[in-house]
């Protein structure tokens, strides 16, 4: 019997699995995937996401950092840095790797290449299937990302208007020239279709390429995709890779008395900017706090639900106010996406990543001053 299992080893996997083992759970990891595996994903770690860590992440698997923003809409370009840095560009693959190494080193146990199929909660335990046997655990945490089904034994599926398709394809591309593409910076933009936007991320040794909408909005993804390599001079025959990607913000049930979900399971995603590795390292550390409390304090079992408390009072509201963020820009694109290409709000809007403004204080800030950058515009 173990005290906990973890469902994936993706970013909040590993770092919920990091921290048992840390505190001394009996923990098994399942991972399907034999690691290093592909992600898609434009592979931005902000210093939000890097703050939640208790290591650094080694220069060896930061390929660029970035400073800056340029945004696009409609023929206008803002480019704008700050003097520190906002987020650092890494291949997915690499990163997870090296994340999941850092769980295995607390001592935990990790299954990789083998698939968690089915569970089933009993009144004293959990039990895991997977294609290759069966474990018994006090508790467990579905990290399985926004693919799989694990999850919907505990909330509903999303709906069209509730999570967004995200396509990319790497392109290779010498540091040289990237870099006289853009310079320490990422590349958005807008107006292509509703409720998205399009980026080009500067990494070392490509360009990641990639378009991510609300799924209602985006009906015919791989077009979009193709249009936007196709304006931006990209060759359209390389590979393409899509995603789900749930829109964080939404109310989803998240515990039952001895699962919690974590990460992207349980849908906690920026809505605006589409940043998910943050919040899925966090959810699964709070996971395991909550947890830990329970089997080495002998706290009551209901005490799981806190898991909620404790998300909400650090980042959910965060998530709410980047789904309202996103609503209003996208749902009058002339009026706030033009203001969104303004120098003074660009600035602002990078302090979100970098954790210097929250985005309700952000909202706070860009309203009463609309009329005067719509005037500017
Ligand atoms: C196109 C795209 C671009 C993105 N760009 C960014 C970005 O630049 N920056 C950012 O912060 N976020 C980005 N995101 C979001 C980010 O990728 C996710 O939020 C993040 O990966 C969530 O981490 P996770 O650990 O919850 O899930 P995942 O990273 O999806 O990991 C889940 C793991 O669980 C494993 N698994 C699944 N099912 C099972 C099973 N049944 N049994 C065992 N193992 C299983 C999977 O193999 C996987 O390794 C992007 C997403 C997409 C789709």
């Amino acid at each position: 019997m173990y005290d906990l299992i973890i469902i994936g080893g993706g970013p909040s996997g590993s770092a919920a699995g990091r921290i048992a083992g840390k505190r001394g759970l009996k923990t098994l990891l399942i991972e399907k995937e034999m690691f290093p595996r592909y992600k898609p994903c434009g592979g931005g770690l902000s210093e939000q996401a890097m703050s939640y860590l208790d290591f650094k992440i080694p220069k060896a698997i930061i390929e660029r950092d970035i400073f800056g923003a340029r945004v696009h809409f409609r023929g206008r370009v803002v480019e704008q840095h700050k003097d520190y840095r906002i987020a650092v560009l890494t291949s997915r693959n690499v990163l997870d790797n090296f994340l999941l190494e850092k769980a295995k080193e607390t001592g935990i146990q990790i299954k990789m290449g083998e698939r968690v199929i089915e569970y089933q909660e009993n009144d004293d335990y959990v039990e895991v299937f997977t294609d290759d046997g069966m474990y018994k655990s006090k508790v467990i945490i579905i990290a399985e990302g926004s693919h799989g089904n694990l999850k919907y034994k505990i909330r509903r599926k999303d709906k069209k208007n509730e999570y967004a398709i995200g396509i990319v394809a790497e392109i290779e591309e010498g540091n040289e020239r990237i870099d006289k593409y853009i310079h320490n910076a990422i590349d958005l933009h807008f107006g292509y279709f509703k409720h998205g936007y399009g980026w080009i991320f500067p990494h070392e040794k490509y360009f990641s390429v990639g378009i991510g909408g609300l799924a209602e909005s985006l009906p015919n993804p791989k077009k979009k995709m193709l249009d936007f390599l196709n304006e931006n001079n990209f060759i359209s025959n390389c590979k393409l890779h899509s995603y789900i990607i749930p829109a964080g913000g939404i109310k989803r049930r998240i515990t039952s008395p001895r699962v919690i979900l974590s990460g992207d399971s349980a849908g906690f995603v920026d809505s605006f900017y589409g940043e998910g590795i943050a919040y899925a390292i966090r959810s699964g550390q709070i996971a395991v706090e909550v947890i830990s409390e329970i089997i080495l304090n002998n706290k009551d079992l209901k005490t799981l639900k806190n898991y909620e408390v404790i998300c909400k009072s650090e980042f959910i509201d965060n998530l709410k106010y980047s789904l309202i963020l996103s609503k209003l820009i996208h749902s009058y694109p002339s009026i706030f996406l033009k203001i969104f290409t303004n120098d003074e709000v660009i600035n602002k809007y990078l302090e979100v990543p970098s954790m210097k403004i929250s985005y309700k204080n952000y909202i706070k800030w860009l309203i009463p001053r609309m009329p005067k950058f719509l005037l500017k515009s």
